[in-house]
Parts: C-alpha cells; sequence; structure tokens
C-alpha cells in the first residue's frame, strides 16, 4: 500500500466560484485563492507545468507577426473564398484540421477568426505539444519531464479526449495500483463558463457532476493506496462581460494600413500591436489613450507580469481591456460571450482557486506554486 498524488486541474473554475458555490465540502478542508499569471490557457498552462513565467516558457497568445517565419504562405488562396462561407465555424474548423496535419503541429492547432487574406503575415506559436517531451518553446523541462525521467509510473490525461474518457482512463489506472501520481485534466467547465457566464444553472449542474465524479475516484483509490491525497486546481477565474467593444472599427479608420504601418492580433482582451513605422506608433498609441474601455500596459507592468518577452516577440504594445468587456468582434470570435477571460491578473474574478484534502506544504499563491507543489510531492513519493 502506498501513497497517490491526485492532482485535478479543472479550467476556468476560479475562487469566487469556488467561493459561491458548494464544491467537495467534506473532502476539501484546505482552500485558497490562487494568482493567476497574465494571458490565457496558452500561457497558464505552460507556467503550471513549468513553473516558470511566460518570459521564460515562451508561451503567450497563439498568433504572431512574423511574416518570414509565417508556416501559412499558402494561405492567401483561402481569401478568394467568400465572407459567409470563410466566416463559418465548421469551415474554418476543416481548414484547420488541415493545416494542422499539413503543417505536423502535434499541439493544440485553431485558426479561429484570424483573416486568411493576412494569414502569411502571421507565425503560430504552439506548435508541439506542451505536454509531450521538448513541447515548451523555451526548452523548458515540465513536471512530465521529470516523472518520466525517474520512471515515476503516473496518469496525464489526453487534452484531446474528453472528459468522460479520461476519467475512465485514470479510474482503470487506480484500479491498477500501480500510479503515484495523476495529473487529470478537466476542460470542459471553461466553456460553460464562456457561452452562460457565472450565474447560470448549467455551471451549477457541472460543478455537481465534477463533485461526482471526483468523489467517486477518490473513494476507489481509498482502496487501493494507503493514502490519497487529492489537489484541485485551475488556471484562471471567469468574468462576466457586460459590453462589446469594436477596436476593430476605430483602427481601421485612422490613416494607416495594416502590415505596412502596423501589425496587430485583436486576441479576446487585449490587442497586440506592432508598429513597421514610427507614424503607426504615434498615431495609435494616441487612439488608446482616448478610449475609456482599457488601457496600454506599460514596460514596468509586462515585466511585473513576467510578459516581457525577448524581442518583443508577442507585440510592441498591448491595450488590456477592462474586466467585463469584450474586444468584439476579434480575431479570436465574431460573437459575443458571457464569460471570458484574460483580464488583469488582480481582477478578482481572473484569481484561480486551490483545494485539497490536507493543507499542503507549498501553499501556492501564484500559478507557477502549483509547480513547486508538485515537485514538493515527487519528492516525497
Ligand atoms: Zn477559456
Amino acid at each position: 500500500m502506498k501513497t497517490l498524488a491526485l492532482f485535478t486541474f479543472i479550467d476556468a473554475f476560479g475562487w469566487e466560484l469556488l467561493r459561491k458555490n458548494s464544491f467537495l465540502e467534506e473532502i476539501l478542508s484546505f482552500r485558497t485563492p490562487v494568482q493567476t499569471i497574465f494571458g490565457y490557457s496558452s500561457t497558464c498552462d505552460p507556467t503550471i507545468i513549468t513553473g516558470l513565467l511566460p518570459r521564460d516558457h515562451g508561451h503567450f497568445s497563439f498568433f504572431v507577426y512574423d511574416p518570414e517565419n509565417s508556416p501559412f504562405k499558402t494561405a492567401r488562396i483561402l481569401s478568394l473564398l467568400p465572407k459567409f462561407i470563410s466566416s463559418r465555424g465548421r469551415v474554418r474548423n476543416i481548414i484547420s484540421r488541415f493545416y494542422k496535419k499539413y503543417l505536423g503541429y502535434s499541439g493544440y492547432f485553431q485558426l479561429y477568426n484570424m483573416p486568411f487574406r493576412m494569414l502569411s503575415k502571421y507565425d503560430y506559436t504552439e506548435k508541439c505539444d506542451i505536454y509531450e517531451k521538448g513541447g515548451i518553446n523555451s526548452g523548458a523541462s515540465t513536471v512530465f519531464d521529470r516523472l518520466r525521467n525517474e520512471n515515476i509510473p503516473f496518469f496525464l490525461a489526453d487534452w484531446r479526449a474528453s472528459e468522460d474518457r479520461n476519467i475512465e482512463q485514470l479510474s482503470k489506472c487506480i484500479e491498477e495500483g500501480k500510479i503515484r501520481f495523476s495529473y487529470l485534466y478537466l476542460a470542459a467547465m471553461d466553456a460553460v463558463l464562456h457561452k452562460y457566464g457565472t450565474d447560470s444553472e448549467h455551471v451549477r449542474t457541472k460543478i455537481a457532476w465534477y463533485e461526482n465524479e471526483i468523489k467517486q475516484l477518490v473513494e476507489q483509490a481509498k482502496k487501493k493506496y494507503s493514502e490519497v491525497k487529492l489537489y484541485i486546481f485551475s488556471d484562471h477565474g471567469m468574468t462576466n462581460v457586460n459590453e462589446d467593444y469594436d477596436l476593430m472599427s476605430i483602427i481601421a479608420k485612422l490613416p494607416l494600413k495594416q502590415n505596412r504601418d502596423f501589425s496587430v492580433v485583436y486576441d479576446s482582451t487585449m490587442a497586440r500591436f506592432w508598429f513597421l513605422r514610427d507614424k503607426a506608433r504615434e498615431i495609435i498609441t494616441n487612439e488608446l489613450r482616448k478610449s475609456e474601455k482599457g488601457r496600454i500596459l506599460s514596460d514596468e507592468t509586462l515585466h511585473d507580469w513576467g510578459c516581457d518577452f525577448r524581442d518583443r516577440r508577442y507585440g510592441d504594445l498591448f491595450f488590456l481591456l477592462n474586466p467585463g468587456v469584450l474586444l468584439c468582434p476579434s480575431y479570436m470570435g465574431e460573437t459575443s460571450l458571457a464569460g471570458m477571460h484574460g483580464y488583469t491578473p488582480y481582477d478578482k474574478d481572473s484569481t484561480a482557486m486551490f483545494a485539497s484534502t490536507i493543507k499542503p506544504e507549498i501553499v501556492p499563491e501564484r500559478l507557477d506554486d502549483i509547480n513547486k507543489l508538485m515537485h514538493c510531492e515527487i519528492n516525497r513519493l
């Protein structure tokens, strides 16, 4: 009989949500808010598994202006598609699948709402599966590299598979009783929160479902292991959207030409600009300063948030919207959503959570501390 460490990651299940809902009350005696990292799951998840800040693991948003290294040189032909076809989600999914295969990418890949006629100016930043060896952009190793190197039997959820499938696989591993460490990734909550916001019945139903599934796994594990340590955490929270903001139209009206004077990626909560001519910097900066919907992030702020990237890879200037304002339309989508994340990490609704059956040896204060705790747990196996 031995110990099993069950790390369970529920995407977007933030501290506010945990505080307001009943969730595994009789099991999770320890609960604490955890400071998230600026960015989306594409930034937060590498931080959790490497323990590094974005500038050091090299992951942030998916698209960057980089015409020399763009893998989408052939995409110009797609711009011939009429908009009523090219803007359809189903069409974009098929084209995304084609590109993923054609380019040999093993990571998560989606073209979202990126304009086809400009795609050849952009590079994609998550080409590899971050959970596999060598998957991190900076070459940093992950907690899973350590488990593999040290031949510790572990379960790692497959991000391509459904929650049901992953829970079923973990249950099988527990039954065999060989694994000592588990990383169960549950991703569906994020989509429920984007669609319905944080106060919906759908959210409560989903939380109750997690409660039931996790309880069963723990019960099952207790029969096979002398000690079962359950750690549950999220990467960020979710903020209810109360307003859409069409920044794209405002920028399009400026006396500048995209990809000659400047380039930009419109994410869901921020716009990232690259300046190709000095006058573009001046005009765009002046325009953004007039906006009451967000703010330009200073170099100091980007440094504090660990997002001062080498060569300004992810943009010369970041304009971040206020919590609750959605950049819509954007390069991520054309329709509004009830919830979004990726605002200032200091907003209460952005805050992630951590909960466990025992007080952990390291109490996570920021997302990278969860990595420290995982290593601490492995040291004790
Ligand atoms: Zn999300």
